[in-house]
């Protein structure tokens, strides 16, 4: 059984955890079901759900310490992609995201690196393992998402797609789903639900893949 804690609430760089443990970034819009992942992934509720979108600018910190795996930190960023908070509102949830990648795909300030202490340049390890977009199966290939998967590419970390809230999807849409997202995303989607725990075992076994042996 996976045991799970809520870490922090990090609102500035400085929070970030600092021990070198290996790192997934959870990325995705507002209200694409992030949270509910996160639960269902767990089974328990350790991240709280929105009724009301946009409302979390910091990124949420968990401690994963998977039964049979590597023990990582899921780091969710910033919901992206909802105006409601204004102009200023978006800004702050890219600012933070983009520090976040920053220091995690550069060696920065090596101060807040445990990994980097004394290290040159050359031998920067980041404790980023991967990156997963999450996207809404109903709606695969919105601009935002689009945006976001070439942004998140250009960092050169390994990319996982999920597509969220596969349980809404009719048949005839499940099909289509994998060719709308190659098309859109150059990605085949794994499609999950937080509602029926569908595609949890297997997002268990990447996400197990992906952090084994950092
Ligand atoms: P977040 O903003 O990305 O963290 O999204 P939440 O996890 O708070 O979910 C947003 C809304 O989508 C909530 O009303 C959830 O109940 C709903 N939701 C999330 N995941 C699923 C899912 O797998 N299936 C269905 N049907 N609804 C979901």
């Amino acid at each position: 059984m996976t045991s799970a804690e809520f870490v922090i609430s990090a609102v500035f760089p400085r929070d970030f955890p600092t021990d070198g443990r290996p790192e997934i970034a959870l990325v995705g819009r507002s209200n694409v079901g992030k949270s509910s992942l996160i639960n269902a992934l767990v089974r328990r509720v350790v991240a709280r759900t929105s009724a009301s979108p946009g409302k979390t600018r910091q990124v949420n910190v968990y401690r994963m310490t998977p039964a049979g795996g590597s023990p990582f930190y899921l780091m969710d960023l910033p919901g992206y992609g909802h105006t409601s908070g204004g102009k200023q509102a978006q800004r702050e949830f890219g600012a933070l995201t983009a520090l976040y990648f920053g220091s995690r795909t550069s060696p920065g300030d090596t101060r807040n690196h445990s990994r980097t202490r004394n290290h040159s340049r050359s031998d920067f390890v980041s404790p980023l393992c991967a990156v997963v977009l999450a996207v809404d199966a109903r709606h695969p290939g919105l601009a935002g998402d689009v945006d976001a998967c070439r942004w998140l590419h250009a960092l050169g970390a390994p990319f996982l797609l999920v597509a969220t809230k596969a349980d809404k999807l009719s048949q005839a849409e499940k099909t289509k789903l994998t060719q709308a997202c190659l098309q859109a995303f150059g990605e085949e989607p794994l499609p999950v639900s937080a509602v029926t725990g569908s595609g949890l075992d297997d997002l268990w076994q990447h996400l197990h893949a992906l952090t084994a042996g950092s």
